[in-house]
Parts: structure tokens; sequence; C-alpha cells
């Protein structure tokens, strides 16, 4: 058991974190998507140390965290060149790119896969850290396996007071939601495996051939050979019953009053989506990026208020809303009423 502190993002406090992951122990770090699980990722007993934190399954890969696009020659075998253009466009920010890894990545790090996962942070203080240590740091979402996100530092202590040895508290996640995941299909495909703030339109500025994987809006079969194997845990769910409502604002109100009973709970954009509503509700934003900020705050949210049974109305599935409708979709263990 540890004595949990919560540290700043003052120079001391970076350079008291880089200790720490120096040391091989894992510390909870804020990033621009949500906060991170850091340890060094060529550590594997440090690496190890985070699957055991967060109860993950060993079969689901960590992303490697880098401060410089020089540091993937080392990690992995060979960057396809498309990457490199990725990199250029999108770095530092929230796009993971899959890539055959090198002997510098441990088997524990990369869940068994040969390939590794590498992204390129934009936060100041995530940087910093890296900087100090030297060394790329593995990090998945700083959650318990199963639950939202985090995007405090607080949601970050909820989980793993005792778990770990401290959090640098960043504030809230500016995104809100975890990077985008992709990997490369021939000389000129990108394969989209998981929605985040980098959206397939802005994927179609590199090249045309941006292919959206299944496993982004559907249920994926038991027997299915997944490409990115967190596609097929349960993910983001919050002890409710919640089922998204896919429909015009109209739709929603109609189908809530006509199913709704003492138990139920709305989860909305805004306020006035509500009006003769008699329910209490949530709301968790009005525009794609508002609800990316929000959704894991308002599905933590729902468990504090003992929410029942949750009516969620249906994010766009398009630009930054498809990574708020694939998160969503989850935490609803895919039940959707389509209205439209
Ligand atoms: P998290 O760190 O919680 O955001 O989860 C990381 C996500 O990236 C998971 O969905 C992983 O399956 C995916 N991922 C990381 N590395 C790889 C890899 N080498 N191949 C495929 N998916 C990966
Ligand atoms: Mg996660």
């Amino acid at each position: 058991m540890f004595d949990t502190k919560i540290l700043g993002t003052d120079e001391d406090s970076i350079n008291y974190a880089a200790e720490l992951l120096k040391r091989g122990e894992v510390v909870g770090i804020p990033t621009e998507t949500v906060y991170g699980l850091g340890a060094n990722a060529f550590d594997e007993t440090a690496v190890r140390k985070i699957f055991s934190a967060k109860g993950r399954p060993a079969d689901n890969p960590l992303i490697v965290h880098v401060s410089d696009t020089e540091q993937i020659s080392e990690l992995t075998l060979k960057v396809p060149p498309l990457a490199l253009e990725c990199a250029k466009r999108f770095w530092p920010g929230p796009l993971t790119m899959i890539m055959p890894k090198s002997n510098r990545i441990p088997t524990v790090t990369s869940g068994g896969l040969d390939t590794v996962g590498i992204r390129m942070p934009s936060h100041k203080t995530a940087r910093a850290i890296i900087n100090s240590c030297g060394f790329p740091i593995a990090a998945p979402s700083a959650n318990l396996s199963g639950s939202p996100s985090p995007t405090t530092a607080q949601h970050v202590f909820d989980d793993m007071n005792g778990r770990i040895p401290a959090i640098v508290d960043g504030g809230m996640c500016g995104v809100g939601v975890e990077s985008t995941v992709i990997s490369f299909e021939g000389e000129n495909g990108i394969r989209l495996l998981r929605p985040g703030f980098i959206s397939a339109e802005d994927l179609k500025e590199i090249t045309p051939n941006v292919l959206i994987d299944k496993g982004v809006l559907e249920k994926l079969g038991e027997n299915v050979k997944v490409r990115s194997p967190g596609m097929k845990y349960k993910h983001y769910a919050p002890k409710a019953d919640v089922t998204i409502i896919d429909g015009t604002l109209d739709d929603y109100r109609r189908y809530v009053k006509d199913h709704s009973d003492s138990d139920t709970l709305c989860m909305v954009f805004e306020e006035s989506d509500c009006k003769e509503i008699d329910l209490p509700f949530i709301c968790y934003g009005k525009t794609d990026e508002k609800q990316a900020r929000e959704l894991f705050d308002a599905l933590r949210e729902l468990d504090k208020r003992g929410a029942k049974k949750v009516f969620a109305r249906c994010p766009n599935k398009n630009g930054v809303g498809l990574a708020v409708y694939n998160r969503l979709l989850r935490a609803a263990g895919f039940q959707v009423v389509k209205l439209r």
C-alpha cells in the first residue's frame, strides 16, 4: 500500500515524479487526452506494476509515449513513410501509431504482440516528465480496468489511491477522450482502430485510404481476431444500465416519456433537452469537443448518483463525435434504440 501523493507541475514535482519513474515505480501523469499510468517502457518489472495497479489483462498492450520523433527509430523495426507524414502533421498530439516493434520494447509492454503503439503527447508536463526521465514512458489510461478513463487527478486518486506512490495534477484534460489509434496497410492505407480527437476526416488529408475498423462501431464476436486488443474488453462501464437513444431531440423526448420510470436518469447535451421531462438529468455537452471533454466525468457521476437506468442522447458519428459515440457505445454495452 502506498500513501499516494498528489504532486504539482512545478520543476521540483516533475523531478520527483521522474525520480520515482527512474526507480521503477508507477506514476499518474496528465496528458492532453486522459491521465496515464506511466512507467519506464523498457523496464519489465515496472511495466508489470502498471498491469497490476489497473487490473489490466496482460494481453492488452500499452501505448509508449515519447517526447521526440527521433525516438521512434529505436522502438521500431521499420517506420512506414506514412507514419512519418502523420507524425509531422499530428505530433505532438493525440495520435497513436502502431508499428513493428524492436527488441528494445519488452513483450510485457506490447501485450505479447510484435508491434508497438507510439505517441508523442502535446501536454507540457507529460513531455517534461519524459524528457527528465530520458526513456519512453508506457502508459495506459490511469483508471481501474473497466472504469471510465480519468480526466482529472481526482478521478485518478479515486481509482488508484494506495496503489501507486504519486499522481501529478495537471488540471482537467483538454481533449478528454483517449488518443486516436491507427495502423498502416500496404503503401498508403490507414486503418482507424480507435477514434479520437484526430478524426477520420483529419487522417484523410494524409491519404484518402482511411478504413474504419469494424470494431469501432460493432461488438465483435467471441472468436474474432481483434487488431486492437483493447476493443474486446468491457469498457467505461458505469453500474447503471445505459441505453443510447439514436434520434432527433423530439424522438428522444417522446421515447423517454413512454419508457421511463422512477429509476430513470437522462443523459443529455444540455438542460433544455429535458424540458417538460420531470426526471433527474446529467448534461455532457453541446458540441462534439465539449462532449469529448466531459463524457467520462459524466459516466463517473452516474455512479456517484447511484443511477440505475439511463437514457443517453446519441452523439454525432463523425469528426470528434465518432470518438464520443465509440466510448458511449461501450459504456452502454452496445444497447442502442434506433429511431432514425
Ligand atoms: P489505453 O492505454 O487504456 O488507452 O489503451 C490503449 C489502446 O491502444 C488499447 O485499446 C490497445 O489495444 C491499443 N494498442 C496499444 N498498443 C497496440 C498495438 N501494438 N497493437 C494494437 N493495439 C494497440
Ligand atoms: Mg484505457
